[in-house]
């Protein structure tokens, strides 16, 4: 996008599903676009973990066209938007205000940078992996024999079709010659050789991979392409692996610490509002830290199956907590639900005026609902 044109809408949204792919987002979640005028311009955003009353208020003081929320404001099925709903309400100040509303939950948690990198650039982890890897796309592996002069009508249609990309590259595919052996019978149609006699014929074997959601239309392409009645091909379903994407991440300190210096560190760059609690000994030297912004209770077990010394996370409960320190699992850090989400904000806020090249601005101000603290002593 150039320098001096507002983009919009529909343009930034392209970006944002570029970098936070909705196929991410966990089958229960709520995703994308909120309300908001896809064709409208839009110089500015605010981002913000929750869409709140104040962060509306502010949006509307800013002249902001867009908030960017982790957050769903809707994440079950709604009946009614009425203005006289908590959530209603918002909606109708944001329509009223031309305010678009945008939201990147699980598919922000699973991408990457995501909202468990910003996480664990605070503490500077190195080497992150995810700690529950999301699965590549399967694949299919296609084979096909095609008689030698018809392998690129045949190649191209399956390109056509969808076959043959492999990351950032297309019409990938390997190819060899070799002999096929054939004998057509009474009732056939052959377009090379004669009924009853057997044919030997110079082909190539053709390879290529496709997504396996694709198979049918690359058939069809296959089947429309071979001058064959009866084309030879092998379908072969490609083992899973995993991807880099996927929730919570893990990886080295670049200097082990104590588990109380963590827990100091972790206070002091993340500050939340209701501060930091761990459990475990204050002394237990940590180097692995696997972390995960939000609620973190399902990846517990994750965390101590990859290594970790220490599970950074939010909203952590008391019975999984004690389960999983009985069973010998790392130190556990509850810095939080809100202020383990809160870093990717600046992350995204850069990432539009990076790639869209609008205004974005945090909403810093904690959005965490408990707004009352009251320590021993005080
Ligand atoms: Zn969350």
């Amino acid at each position: 996008m150039s320098e001096n044109t507002v983009p919009t809408l529909a343009q930034i949204i392209d970006v944002l599903d570029e970098v936070y792919p909705r196929r991410l987002a966990e089958s229960w979640d709520s995703v994308g676009l909120v309300c908001g005028d896809p064709a409208e311009p839009v110089a500015r955003a605010l981002v913000c973990v929750d869409v709140t009353d104040r962060v509306v208020g502010r949006a509307i003081a800013d002249g902001a066209g867009l908030i960017l929320a982790h957050h769903p404001l809707l994440l079950r099925g709604v009946d009614s938007v009425a203005a006289d709903t908590p959530k209603g309400r918002i909606i109708h100040r944001l329509i009223r205000a031309g305010i678009a509303l945008f939201t990147a939950h699980t598919n922000a948690d699973s991408a990457r940078p995501g909202v468990s990198d910003a996480l664990a650039a605070e503490f500077g982890l190195l080497d992150t992996v995810p700690l529950s890897p999301q699965p590549l796309r399967p694949m299919d592996k296609w084979v096909v024999m095609v008689p030698e002069g018809s392998s690129d009508q045949v190649s191209e249609a399956m390109f056509a079709a969808g076959a043959g990309a492999i990351g950032e590259y297309r019409d990938c595919s390997w190819s060899v010659v070799g002999v096929g052996q054939f004998e057509p019978q009474a009732a056939a149609n052959p377009a090379i050789g004669t009924i009853g006699k057997r044919e030997r014929v110079d082909e190539a074997r053709v390879e290529m991979v496709a997504e396996r959601g694709l198979r049918r239309k690359v058939l069809a392409a296959l089947r429309a392409a071979h001058p064959y009645e009866e084309p030879a091909f092998d379908i072969l379903e490609l083992a899973g692996t995993d991807s880099d994407l996927g929730l919570g991440r893990v990886g080295h300190l670049p200097h082990p610490m104590t588990a109380g210096e963590f827990v100091a560190l972790a206070q002091r760059k993340l500050n939340g509002p209701w501060g930091v609690r761990a459990t475990g000994d204050p002394a237990t030297m940590i180097t692995t830290v696997a972390v995960c912004g939000g609620a973190g209770d399902s990846l517990l077990g994750a965390a101590k199956a990859a290594g970790a010394d220490l599970y950074l996370t939010g909203d952590l409960r008391h019975h999984p907590a004690d389960e999983a320190m009985r069973g010998g699992g790392p130190v556990l850090v509850d810095a939080g639900h809100w202020a383990t989400e809160f870093p990717w904000c600046a992350y995204a806020a850069e990432l539009l005026h990076e790639r869209a090249g609008i205004v974005a601005e945090v909403f810093a101000q904690p959005t965490d609902p408990f707004a009352i603290h009251c320590g021993p002593g005080q």
